[in-house]
């Protein structure tokens, strides 16, 4: 494929099916303390037709495909979705809050979704403080019940993944739980990343940038990102870059693959994020390739590129093609903007420091 068949169609799909989580985590920008989704009275469900009609779509570039959620397992028809793709011989990923594992092992390796992000962000009781009493049971229960169905049927898939994010209420036991409560050694991959979030200032001038520039009058999505970093105030920086240092070196041991957000590992680099000192880390981007390789569909039928950017979307699937909306005028304006610099919320976003 050359570059302008590449650039023709996105190389990557997120698609967000449902806003539904069964789960109210605390930290969670969609269903927690300052949460999104907390104040929604009807809560969206893509359909599966316009679902399928999506992936059918995109099909044949092969692209790598990622569900979202809210919680993806309780999405009815996650299945079909799951075989369409996997028979089409691409990527599938997503993330769960494991709660649905056990019920769900048998399927999820009759199906054979590339890789499961399984979340926990701690030992039981920190787990639960900040996930919901039992989660650190179902979630460990799951786990060894899907490695055995996997086991059972010979297969590869899913592999598992085991994804933590570090907060004020867990940051000094991320070593504790990849070391004494998970078996790592049955996980394909860790990630541990700091908690997302954006600064009020941060949010106003996204704000301003949306309405001068795009006509958009509300930005209730990166309101939910809004935190004082007066709140990250008690972290152990040079404590956490130790832990997550370790947790790195047990996975390269055991031929587990590790990723962490930020890639750095320095006290200095994790006490700039906590403190909002973003131009000081050592990663980060004034520049982002992946509004020109990336669609994500939101619950609503909403397209934009980044999970960051729910506020901007460029077209809906309920009204057009996904391919059109792709080569339409609206992101070519979205392109436009980012070539020159990127959002001040861009810091909230994983991939930002990605290199
Ligand atoms: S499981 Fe995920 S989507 Fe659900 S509340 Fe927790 S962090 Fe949010
Ligand atoms: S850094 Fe900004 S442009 Fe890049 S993926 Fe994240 S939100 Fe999108």
């Amino acid at each position: 494929m050359n570059l302008a068949e590449t650039l023709a169609s996105p190389s990557w799909i997120v698609i967000q099916l449902l806003e539904q989580c069964n789960l109210r985590c605390r930290m969670c920008y969609e269903w927690g303390e300052t949460g999104a989704y907390r104040e929604l009275h009807n809560l969206a469900m893509l359909d599966l037709p316009v679902a399928q009609r999506v992936v059918a779509e995109v099909l044949p570039s092969k692209p790598v495909f990622e569900f979202f959620g809210g919680e993806p397992l309780l999405y009815p028809g996650i299945w079909d979705l799951i075989q369409v793709i996997r028979s089409g011989c691409c990527d599938l990923s997503f993330p769960t809050n494991g709660t649905l594992l056990a019920e769900y092992a048998d399927r999820l390796v009759e199906t054979g979704p590339t890789q499961l992000w399984v979340s926990l962000d701690g030992p039981r009781d920190v787990n639960d403080s900040q996930r919901g009493s039992g989660v650190f049971e179902d979630v460990i229960n799951g786990l060894d019940r899907l490695h055995r169905a996997r086991s059972a049927r010979n297969s590869d898939f899913p592999r598992l993944g085991v994804t933590c994010v570090v907060t004020p209420a867990n940051f000094a036991n991320i070593e504790e739980l990849f070391v004494n409560c998970i078996d790592v050694s049955m996980l394909a991959s860790v990630s541990i990343e700091l908690q997302s979030y954006a600064t009020a200032d941060q949010v106003q001038q996204y704000a301003r940038e949306l309405r001068a520039d795009f006509d958009i009058a509300a930005t209730p999505c990166a309101q939910a990102y809004v935190r004082d970093p007066v709140e990250f105030a008690a972290i152990d920086f040079a404590g956490l870059a130790r832990q997550m240092r370790s947790v790195r070196s047990l996975c390269d041991s055991r031929g587990v693959r590790f990723y962490s957000q930020p890639r750095t590992l320095e006290t200095a680099n994790i006490q700039n994020y906590f403190t909002a000192n973003w131009e000081r880390m050592t990663d980060r981007r004034s520049r982002c390739g992946v509004p020109w390789i990336s669609a994500e569909i939101s619950a609503r039928g909403d397209v934009t590129t980044c999970h960051t950017f729910y506020d901007l979307p460029i077209g809906n699937v309920y009204e057009q093609g996904l391919l059109e909306i792709w080569r339409g005028a609206k992101l070519k304006r979205l392109q436009s903007r980012l070539r020159g610099k990127l959002f001040p919320i861009c810091t909230a976003c994983c991939r930002y420091y990605i290199d």
